[in-house]
């Protein structure tokens, strides 16, 4: 089973997926991630998709397809996937249809506000890519491996706002794409709170 996670940047993807992947084994994909890994390995590729994802604007679809695809092609996936961040586009969903299935998709709702106060907030572990939140920890040191707590050149307050404007013009038609297997969600709550529905859902799902 191929599962989908759509939401504004910021509501809490990545939190929703390590709990998915922790109690039903589906890999999560991140394209996000996956730019990120190539950049810290200063391959071309990424360095290509940096110059788009530090000014918060989509990298091109032929780019973005080549490092998905090779993350597909991986063994692993052949147990079920989590898309996150990917298709961010109708023209994406068109392109993913040709490659795999997607049977539900997941949709985080939170304000925009909201998601712009999270991703102010986020620090991001140099080390071990651990996240946290500087509302609820203050030291610029990750607790778990010693490494030093940075900010996302993309979570300035001015590529925040062009992502969020990307998501709501580029990404938010997905819902009516989808609209046949759409499970919807609020992330207001805390990050347990938010996944009990899914995991009740997914539970369903997976009989
Ligand atoms: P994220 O961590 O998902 O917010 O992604 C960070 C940045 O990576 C985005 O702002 C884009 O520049 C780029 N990116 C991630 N996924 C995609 C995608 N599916 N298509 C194009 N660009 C993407």
């Amino acid at each position: 089973m191929n599962i989908l996670l759509i939401g504004p940047q910021g509501s809490g993807k990545g939190t929703l997926a390590k709990k998915i992947n922790r109690d039903f084994g589906l890999v999560p994909i991140s394209t996000g991630d996956l730019f990120r890994e190539l950049i810290a390995k200063k391959e071309k590729l990424g360095l290509e998709a940096k110059e788009y994802m530090d000014k918060g604007l989509l990298v091109p679809l032929e780019l973005t397809l080549k490092i998905l695809k090779a993350r597909l092609s991986q063994p692993d996936c052949k147990r079920g996937v989590m898309f996150d961040g990917f298709p961010r586009s109708i023209e994406q969903a068109e392109a993913l249809k040709e490659i795999t299935n997607v049977d539900w998709v997941i949709k985080i709702d939170l304000p925009y506000e909201e998601c712009i106060n999270r991703m102010l907030s986020r620090r991001v572990c140099k080390g071990c890519g651990a996240i946290y939140s500087t509302t609820t920890y203050s030291s610029d040191t990750c607790e778990k491996c010693g490494g030093k707590l940075v900010q996302r050149d993309d979570d300035k307050l001015d590529a925040i706002k062009t992502r969020l404007e990307v998501y709501d013009k580029q990404t938010t038609p997905l819902i009516d794409f989808y609209a046949d297997r759409l499970f919807v969600i609020s992330s207001q709550d805390d990050p347990e709170d938010t996944y009990k529905p899914v995991k009740d859902f997914l539970k369903g799902k997976m009989k």
